[in-house]
């Protein structure tokens, strides 16, 4: 069986500005000076620097978006391709986030739309999913994640080119995590949807964990079966607080 390499990936959201290359060369420093982690390691900041980070950036750190339209180019005022991410240096772009799901209405539909148009720029597409709170207290986890899945892969998506980020949308800033027996019930099943659409190919496809994930709490979360990692948001931001979770894949 096949398994899937690991990714440490920080979503910086709206947040970032030219001085903040300062958290991408400490960062820089901590993964050469440190002991070798092994997993990849990727940072995602706000279009406006996605170039800038991209040209000096240690090969050791990869840059991806947050977010890319369905589209190529064309008539869509304050939009970014996938092809402009790739162009600017990306390698990764995150769709679906709870964020853009909620605060732009965007469904698992579009979602894959969006997966799509990444995979056809040459980038790879972290895919979110994750349910409320409401639907885990009504007992509908699974459903929704396993439904999230299914519609948000594009049809056509090669598995070495898709990551599946897991983030229950009540745990994403509130300091709140599941148990490690909720996330390993949910990554389970993502795992067994993701081998029955694939087979033997499912099994290297990294599911990332995301919510709250900290220094503290990250070798737990990362010693879960089948979380091949985590998507990180507020602890991203220090290159500090994002290296003390990257420890997680360090051995001494
Ligand atoms: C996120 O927004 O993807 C996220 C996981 O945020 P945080 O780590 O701050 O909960």
């Amino acid at each position: 069986m096949t398994t899937a390499r690991s990714m440490v990936a920080g979503n910086w959201k709206m947040n970032g500005l030219k001085e903040s290359h300062e958290q991408l060369d400490a960062l820089a420093d901590m993964l050469t000076t440190g002991s070798e982690a092994d997993c990849d390691v990727l940072l995602c900041p706000p279009y406006t620097i996605i170039a800038s980070f991209a040209a000096t950036s240690p090969t050791r750190i990869l840059i991806g978006g947050q977010d890319c339209h369905t589209n190529v180019s064309g008539a869509h005022t304050g939009d970014v391709s996938a092809e402009m991410l790739a162009d600017s240096g990306a390698s990764h772009v995150i769709v679906g986030h709870s964020e853009r799901r909620a605060d732009h209405g965007e469904s698992s539909e579009l979602v894959a739309q969006k997966a799509s148009a990444a995979l056809a720029a040459g980038l790879v597409a972290i895919i979110c999913v994750g349910e409320t709170e409401a639907e885990r207290d009504a007992g509908n986890t699974l459903d929704v994640v396993l439904s999230q899945v299914a519609a948000s892969i594009p049809a056509d998506a090669a598995a070495d080119r898709i990551i599946i980020a897991y983030e229950p949308v009540w745990a994403i800033g509130t300091g709140r995590t599941p148990t490690t027996g909720d996330v390993a019930e949910v990554h389970a099943a993502i795992r067994g949807a993701l081998v029955d659409r694939y087979q033997e190919a499912g099994s290297s496809i990294a599911i990332l964990y995301g919510g709250s994930v900290k220094p503290a709490n990250a070798s737990e979360l990362m010693g879960v079966e089948n979380v091949n990692g985590a998507l990180v948001g507020g602890a991203s931001l220090k290159a500090a607080d994002f290296n003390g979770i990257i420890d997680a894949y360090r051995t001494t």
